[in-house]
């Protein structure tokens, strides 16, 4: 049986787990958590790391921070999970969904300028696949019209954008460490603060200052442990966003080993890459593709069959021998609460259509070579039995 994940796992996990438990620290910001912001704010070169308790709530504190009204509205791809819009409908933003890209199944940045209207205050672009939306063309819009960028970079750790990585752009960078990513610890993220469209170096350290209240229950309890202040309060609103230190030791076993498993899973994907080229060059599939200037880290490594029912049949031969391929979002303006809470800018040209071909392949750390060559196999398979 190949599945679809399994997640990270590289050997030092459970001795740090005990010596968080040694170190008698089991809630958040102990020596763990210290580390792994520290290599986050090295890695990505951002200004400031917050590890939280997941991807979503990342996103939700991105969502605080770019200080909505009601009624105020955040343009976003369809084609992303739910997670990406809940966090401002809870803000009580309205989405404007945009068209994507058939090539990278991103933000159609060529679209966006289309869906703002006086109410556009935000714009959250979510790097598919760990393949960077066109970031430079997206900051320059937002400038352009002082709106607010989130970058949802749940699968995108390591991946860059012309040399800076992805997260790292926007005013706010959200990550995810769930056990689907690339990095896990089981449930968790991290929220990136960088310049991104903040005028000056004091609004961008205003709106960590707020991050860092938001994760404490809306006290002021960092600045206290720092000895900042000498007593902590309630200053804000906030919640806890703050993950243990034991689930921290397990990601930093993970963030020790960050290269080794990139590599790992880019062997995998120029693996597929090179193995099902040829259906591709027959005009029998479709690949992936990263645009000049963009490093990828081998999150996710899709096809495109010819149509939905194509890839109906595709999965349901590959489960017949145990493989488990999947596909992926069903889009969100199309769903009940997308069409409660957003609406579709423009015309759907790629969003459904493209979503509908789409099919992943088994990919995770110590995916072995046979299993690759099984999948491959099995794909060629299918076509070869599957008339023009
Ligand atoms: C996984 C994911 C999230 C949510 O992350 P969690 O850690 O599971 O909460 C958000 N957006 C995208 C694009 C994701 O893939």
């Amino acid at each position: 049986m190949i599945d679809f994940n399994v997640p990270p796992y590289v050997g030092n996990e459970l001795t740090y787990i005990r010596q968080a438990i040694e170190n008698r620290k089991i809630c958040g910001d102990g020596e763990f958590t210290k580390r792994c912001s520290a290599w986050l704010t090295k890695r990505f070169g951002c200004d400031h790391a917050l590890l939280t308790t997941s991807g979503t709530t990342a996103l939700e504190m991105a969502a605080r921070l770019c200080d909505l009204q009601p009624g105020d509205e955040v343009i976003m791809p369809s084609f992303t999970f739910s997670s990406t819009a809940n966090a401002f409908v809870q803000v009580g933003a309205r989405i404007v969904f945009v068209d994507i890209r058939p090539d990278t199944m991103n933000i159609d940045e060529k679209k966006i300028e289309h869906a703002i209207t006086d109410r556009t205050r935000a714009i959250v672009v979510v790097h598919y696949a760990g393949v960077a939306c066109a970031m430079d063309e997206i900051m320059e819009i937002a400038r352009r019209h002082g709106l607010k960028v989130v970058e949802d970079a749940a699968h995108a750790p390591l991946a860059t954008y012309k040399g800076r990585a992805l997260g790292s752009i926007g005013d706010f960078g959200c990550l995810s460490f769930h056990e689907t990513k690339n990095y896990s610890m089981g449930e968790g993220g991290a929220l990136l603060i960088n310049r991104g469209t903040h005028e000056t170096e004091a609004q961008e350290t205003a709106s960590f200052e707020k991050a860092e209240i938001m994760r404490e229950k809306g006290t002021d309890r960092s600045k206290f442990m720092r000895g900042q202040v000498d007593k902590y309060t309630w200053v804000d609103y906030g919640s806890s966003y703050l993950p243990s230190d034991m689930l921290a030791a397990y990601l930093w076993a993970q963030l020790e080993k960050a290269d080794e498993i990139n590599k790992d899973r880019i062997a995998t994907w120029n693996a597929y890459y090179e193995g099902l080229k040829p259906l591709a060059d027959a005009g029998r599939i479709e690949l992936q593709t990263v645009p000049e200037g963009c490093v990828h880290n081998a999150h996710m490594f899709w096809i495109k069959c010819a149509d939905l029912q194509e890839r109906t049949e595709l999965l349901s031969y590959l489960r017949d021998r145990q493989i488990y391929a999947v596909f992926h979002y069903i889009p969100l303006h199309s769903a009940p609460a997308g069409l409660r809470f957003g609406r579709f800018d423009g015309e759907d040209e790629y969003t459904t259509r493209e979503s509908e071909r789409l099919a992943r392949l088994p990919l995770y750390y110590h995916l072995t070579a046979e299993d690759r060559a099984q999948v491959i196999q099995a794909i060629k398979d299918f076509y070869e039995a599957r008339a023009c």
